[in-house]
């Protein structure tokens, strides 16, 4: 068995949904589960219409939007009338209460998918492959209640196993991604884009032989294509190697897909709608050895950063704990950080959290803000054994006239990580691309 995840720009139009279609068909022997996104833009459109209508103000534009894949697809009109009902009715009830909770948002937000499964499945079944569109609750996906970032509660997985095993082989499931359950039967979501961690967990419940996530690009890739003209594709990488590159912002996978492949020891492939008979990149726990001295460069845009200093933290037992015990009660997400003797700078994405943190951590030291950072990582499993990485990733990027604000580099990592202006990045990863993997 195997679980073909397939993202909003693979079922964006009738077009690449029959791209789809015979990339499933031809896989009819490896038994395949589809997990499918929602159409491209239905789950932006589903976000806005909530957003406005806890504004008092009433859209249709999510339900416009799908009924165009309905005609292009040439499914009956009245295909997802009940949910097209559901979605108005909450919409409505949201434009009277004037609230948006996060609990209401994952309601709404959890449309798109269920939208696109039906529409999916009707479009494959008239066109010569029998498949059926579920709901991913239905097939023991019950969360925990973290609205906005669920995630499945312990021992779910057997409640998968006996739901999978109840489906008639005979039919292609095709799933939602994204959306789950509580045991209270209220709607959650495991996060944007996180379709790909559904289906890498219901590949690991269900002890798949191969994840594969299909999206735009051959697999992942050296650099952000659209940044870099001479990006190439990344034959293989090893787990750790393809997480710290989702952590870093590549936009190929969501940052958890990996946990539970991780676990269960099941590659993950990464392929191309557009091109699939081009083998991608396959993501297991030993990869060949690249001929390159990293494997990809990364990077996350818009992070703040923090410098904390003070000569009370000179000599001081526990001072980093009450730092970081404040950092922790105002929930900031750390990312980098780096200390000296008596100042500490950390970055985080969260710029509010980190600005609440900020006041109190005045009452320890001098504190200053920045804003507009970028995180650029290079990623590769050699890192550690190739003296000299790290000066020449430095003199590169500094050739290039960009300042190195914070750099990072634990012992063993597979991770040189540096902070950069956000107007930088550009200048920054060219030079590092052609310092790294220039052609062989
Ligand atoms: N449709 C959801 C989103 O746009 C989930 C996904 O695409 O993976 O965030
Ligand atoms: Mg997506």
């Amino acid at each position: 068995m195997i679980v073909m995840k397939f993202g909003g720009s693979s079922v964006a139009n009738r077009g690449q949904i029959e791209k789809v279609l015979s990339i499933v068909d031809s896989a009819r022997e490896r038994a395949p589960v589809v997990v499918s996104s929602a159409h491209k833009g239905i789950t932006d459109a589903l976000v806005n219409a909530a957003k406005a209508a806890a504004a008092g103000e009433l859209v249709t534009t999510p339900i416009d939007l799908q009924r165009q894949l309905l005609a292009q697809l040439e499914c009956p009109v009245d295909l997802l009338d009940d949910c097209f009902g559901e979605l108005s009715d909450l919409l409505r009830g949201i434009s009277l209460v004037k609230e948006l909770s996060p609990r209401s948002l994952d309601y709404v937000s959890s449309f798109g998918e269920r939208m696109s499964v039906r529409a999916i499945a009707d479009f494959f079944t008239r066109n010569g492959l029998a498949a059926r569109a579920h709901d991913v609750w239905d097939l023991g996906f019950i969360t925990d209640d973290a609205f906005g970032r669920a995630r499945p509660l312990a021992g779910w997985e057997a409640n998968c196993q006996a739901a999978f095993a109840r489906l008639p082989a005979n039919e292609v499931a095709v799933v939602t991604g994204f959306v789950g359950k509580n045991r209270e039967g209220e709607i959650t979501t495991v996060g944007r884009n996180g379709s790909d961690l559904t289906a890498s967990l219901l590949g690991g419940a269900l002890a798949a032989e191969e994840v594969q996530i299909w999206t735009d690009t051959d697999g992942v890739m050296t650099a952000d294509p659209s940044v870099v003209d001479g990006a190439r594709n990344i034959p293989q990488m090893r787990f750790d190697e393809a997480a710290e590159l989702a952590y870093f912002g590549s936009r190929v996978l969501h940052p958890s897909t990996l946990l539970p492949a991780m676990s269960s020891d099941i590659p993950v492939r990464v392929l191309n709608t557009n091109r699939p008979a081009h083998p991608g990149t396959v993501i297991q726990k030993v990869a060949a050895p690249s001929p390159n001295a990293a494997t990809s460069i990364a990077y996350k845009e818009r992070q703040s950063v923090l410098v904390l200093r003070t000569t009370r933290m000179f000599g001081q037992a526990g001072f980093l704990a009450r730092v970081f015990e404040i950092l922790g009660r105002r929930e900031v997400d750390v990312d980098m950080i780096s200390t000296s003797e008596v100042s500490i700078s950390l970055t985080s994405a969260d710029r509010p959290a980190l600005e609440a943190a900020a006041d109190q951590l005045a009452t320890i030291g001098k504190v200053e803000l920045r804003h507009g950072k970028t995180i650029l990582a290079v990623v590769g499993q050699h890192l550690p054994a190739r003296p000299g990485i790290g000066a020449q990733v430095l003199g590169a990027v500094a050739g290039a006239g960009v300042n190195v604000e914070m750099i990072s580099y634990g012992m063993d990592s597979i991770n040189f990580t540096m902070l950069i202006d956000d107007a930088d990045i550009g200048r920054a990863v060219k030079v590092l691309h052609e310092m790294l993997f220039a052609a062989v």
